[in-house]
């Protein structure tokens, strides 16, 4: 990197820590906050403060809440009956993007893999099986991504809760063999939601 002056270069080095971005880019976006309006770049500063100050985890789905339950847990419009599970908190914004669904959900906190050390024991199985016990639950919807790692889990969460006399419905394959579920787009999501089957 150029000798740059030290808050330069310590700004860039932190927009490179993000996905997707090179140096380049980086340099970009340091550049353009410091020859830009100041209000730009004050703005992005407290955006980031605020997003982790006041974004928390819901303590029944877990997923990301400015409170200890988010809307669609403190709902008490949402059919409690249905309990979607994802894999990531992300997940969910596309699937009520389609307007399909008026359950609850639930976050694992990651999929099955064993190439990274991620095993079932790390994922939030134990919680969702209280969840199971407590609750009214009546259909439990997988919609995990469309990969190895999304099978594998939908696999070992269907041989585990199988006892259980609840209905276990998984996606309908449409989503494109190896996608995550964030980045399909919202009629693929809507057709592989609405002709969901049961496993
Ligand atoms: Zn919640």
């Amino acid at each position: 990197m150029p000798h740059y002056p030290e808050p330069l270069r310590r700004l860039i080095e932190a927009f490179m820590v993000l996905p997707g971005i090179g140096r380049k880019t980086a340099e970009r976006f340091a550049f353009s906050l410091l020859q830009g309006k100041a209000e730009a770049a004050s703005d992005l500063a407290s955006a980031i403060t605020e997003l982790r100050e006041h974004i928390m985890v819901c303590q029944e789905c877990g997923q990301f809440s400015e409170r200890a339950l988010c809307s669609i847990c403190s709902d008490g419009k949402r059919n409690k009956s249905e309990l979607c599970v994802v894999a990531d908190g992300r997940d969910i914004f596309p699937l009520e993007q389609t307007g399909l669904y008026h359950g609850r959900y639930f976050v694992l906190g990651g999929l099955i893999n064993p190439i990274e050390g991620i095993h079932a024991t790390q994922l939030r199985i134990k919680e969702l099986q209280t969840k199971l016990k407590t609750n009214d639950v009546k259909e439990l919807i997988l919609a995990l991504n469309a990969n190895l790692e999304g099978d594998a889990t939908g696999l070992y969460l269907i041989k585990l809760l199988k006892p259980l006399s609840l209905k276990i419905t998984r996606l309908a394959r449409g989503l494109p063999t190896g996608s995550r579920l964030e980045y399909a787009d919202e009629a693929t999501l809507q057709s592989a939601f609405a002709n969901r089957r049961e496993v």
